[in-house]
C-alpha cells in the first residue's frame, strides 16, 4: 500500500524482531500501552499511525482538527493558573475505544479509514512555531493538547511543548494516561498540568468499556504526580456502569492515598453520546453520591462536572471551608488579594497561581 501524503515520520518505534523472513518490515509502536505490532500496510488500534514499507509513520504529525481559545476551567483544570487561557489544540484518532466518548467525532476513525488510510483527512497543517506563534498573539498562557487523546500526536505535542516553554507558555496535557513509560520520560520536563482521566476502578470495565487495561492507567497518573505535575483528575460517572458505591470507594481512595488528598476530583456527568447513546444522563444524585465518596476519604478539593451552578464548583478553603475562587461554569473569580490563599484564614491552597 502506497503511504498517503499526510503521513510523516513517527518516532517511538522500533523494527520487530524478525520471527521469520517474512516478518522483517513489521514494526511495533512504543508511544502507548497498546505496543501495536504492525506489518506493512497496517494501521494501529489509534488509526492515525502506520507501518508504511517497514516503518512507521503518523498522520497528525503536521496537521491539527481543532484550534479553540478556552479558558483553563474547561479542561478542566481548576487549580492551575485559574482565570486564563489555554491555546488548545487537538488531532484525529485515540488509543482507546470508550464506548461514551463525547468527542468521537475526532476521536474514533471509521472504518473506511481505518481500512484505506488515503481517506483520512487529518486537518489543517498546522506546525510547532505556527502553533506557539498564534498562542502568544491569543493572550494565552499556556497550550493544552486536549480534545483527542494527545499521545497520538505526540510528535507535534513534543516540539510545541519545547517551543513553548522556551517562549513563556505552559503546557496541558488532558489525556487518558495510556502512554507508554518512554512516551511519559519524552514529555516529562515539557509538561506541567495535567487532567487525567480515570473513567472507573474496575478493570473489567476498562477492558470491556473502553478496550483498554486500568493498571498502566494508575501506573502513569501516579507516576505524573511523582514527577511534579500538576495534577486533576477527572471520572464520567454513567449511572448503572461506574456508580457503585464499592468502586467509588476504591476510586476515591486510590486519589487520596496513592496521589494525595490535595490532587482535586472532578466528578462528571454523561450525556448520551456516541454508542451510548440510548443511555440516559446521569442523575444528579449519582454526582452527589460521588462527591460525598470524595469526601469521606478526605478529598479537599471535589467538583460536579457538567452541572453548571452546582453548588461544588467553587474551590474551597480546606480549613476554613471559606470560598477562595468562586467559580460559575467557566468563570472564575479569586476572592482576596493573595492567589492560592484563602481571604478569610490565610490558608494556602494547593496549586499553581502563578
Ligand atoms: S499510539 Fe498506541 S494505538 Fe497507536 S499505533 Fe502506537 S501503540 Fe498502537
Amino acid at each position: 500500500m502506497d503511504k498517503p501524503d499526510c503521513f510523516t515520520p513517527a518516532r517511538l518505534w522500533e523494527p520487530c524482531p524478525p520471527a521469520g523472513a517474512d516478518q522483517s518490515a513489521t514494526v511495533r509502536c512504543r508511544l502507548c500501552r497498546r505496543y501495536c505490532r504492525l506489518t506493512p500496510g497496517q494501521l494501529g488500534g489509534c488509526g492515525v499511525r502506520g507501518n508504511f514499507s517497514g516503518a512507521l509513520y503518523t498522520a497528525v504529525g503536521g496537521y491539527l482538527a481543532a484550534v479553540n481559545l478556552d479558558p483553563v476551567e474547561k479542561k478542566p483544570l481548576f487549580h492551575f493558573l485559574p482565570g486564563s487561557l489555554a491555546f488548545s489544540v487537538g488531532s484525529l484518532g485515540c488509543n482507546l475505544h470508550c464506548e461514551f466518548c463525547q468527542n468521537s467525532g475526532i476521536s474514533q476513525l471509521s472504518g473506511a479509514c481505518r481500512q484505506n488510510p488515503a481517506l483520512i483527512k487529518p486537518g489543517s497543517r498546522a506546525d510547532a512555531h505556527g502553533i506557539v506563534k498564534a498562542a502568544l498573539k491569543s493572550g494565552a498562557a499556556s497550550i493544552a493538547y486536549t480534545y483527542n487523546e494527545p499521545t497520538v500526536f505526540f510528535e507535534l505535542m513534543q516540539d510545541t511543548a519545547g517551543l513553548a516553554l522556551e517562549r513563556g507558555l505552559r503546557n496541558i496535557m488532558v489525556s487518558n494516561a495510556y502512554m507508554s513509560g518512554e512516551c511519559f520520560s519524552a514529555l516529562d520536563g515539557l509538561i506541567q498540568a495535567a487532567n487525567f482521566d480515570l473513567k472507573s476502578f474496575s478493570p473489567e470495565f476498562y477492558r470491556t468499556r473502553c478496550k483498554a487495561e486500568l493498571a498502566p492507567v494508575l501506573e502513569n497518573i501516579k507516576a505524573a504526580v511523582k514527577s511534579g505535575w500538576w495534577v486533576e483528575v477527572t471520572t464520567l460517572i454513567i449511572g448503572g456502569l461506574n456508580d457503585g458505591p464499592a468502586e467509588l470507594d476504591a476510586l476515591a481512595g486510590f486519589i487520596a492515598n496513592e496521589l494525595g488528598p490535595e490532587v482535586p476530583w472532578h466528578v462528571s456527568r454523561f450525556h448520551p453520546a456516541y454508542l451510548m447513546r440510548d443511555r440516559p444522563a446521569t442523575p444528579v444524585e449519582c454526582i452527589e453520591l460521588a462527591l460525598e465518596c470524595g469526601q469521606k476519604h478526605g478529598l479537599r478539593h471535589i467538583y460536579a462536572g457538567n452541572l453548571p451552578g452546582h453548588a461544588s464548583e467553587s474551590t474551597l478553603c480546606p480549613a476554613c471551608s471559606a470560598v477562595t475562587l468562586a467559580r460559575h461554569g467557566y468563570r472564575t473569580k479569586a476572592l482576596g488579594e493573595a492567589q492560592g490563599r484563602c481571604p478569610s484564614c490565610g490558608q494556602a491552597v494547593a496549586g499553581v497561581w502563578e
